[in-house]
């Protein structure tokens, strides 16, 4: 048997990016390279199964393209958590601090019916702060969230101790 493959060969950390001294984690030669992508989200996919979801819940931009995978591999729908502005007709939203500001996140007033159980997908667990605005703006909407998975977790932020969620991750740093 081959040796498993390493996917954080395939991660960038780009010093001082968005501000200087942040390490920037970055799945754009993930994404780009097709065995790597493909093999992410088939082990993705063979954790988040366990949880028996319904539907997949991606965060506006690089949850989006975490989440449609997932989705499909499953036989799952997906739903959109967007920005601010973005979703037609009425939307129910909840607002979080971040470092410097605050943001907020959206669903469709109807995106919620009875029975779904959702998995909540994101790129990357820092704080936290993210995730659990989308499990708080699902629960909101009167959601069963039964789980959450990013592609990439930042250990030292404990950011699995601010969700009211299980949380699984492909990659961890320290
Ligand atoms: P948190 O809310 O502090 O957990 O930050 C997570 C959110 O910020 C996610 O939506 C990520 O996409 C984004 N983020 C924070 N740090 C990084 C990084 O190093 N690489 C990619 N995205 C990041």
């Amino acid at each position: 048997n081959p040796p498993p493959i390493d996917l954080k060969q395939y991660i960038r950390e780009i010093p001082d990016f968005p501000k200087p001294g942040i390490l920037f984690y970055d799945i754009s030669s993930l994404l780009k390279h097709p065995d790597g992508w493909q093999l992410a989200t088939a082990r993705m996919t063979s954790v988040v199964c366990q949880w028996n979801p319904t539907l997949i819940a991606g965060i506006e931009s690089r949850g989006f393209l975490t989440a449609a995978p997932l989705a499909t591999r499953l036989g799952c729908g997906m739903l959109m958590l967007r920005k601010p502005g973005k979703l037609p007709g009425k939307t129910i939203s909840h607002s979080y601090n971040l470092e410097y500001g605050s943001d907020s996140l959206h669903i469709q007033h109807d995106a919620i019916t009875p029975n779904q159980r959702i998995v909540v997908v994101d790129d990357l667990l820092a704080t936290g702060g993210t995730l659990q605005a989308a499990v708080t703006l699902l629960k909101k909407a009167g959601a069963d969230v039964v789980g959450c998975a990013v592609m990439v977790e930042l250990m030292a932020l404990n950011g699995r101790k601010a969700l009211e969620t299980e949380v699984v991750s492909l990659l961890q740093y320290d």
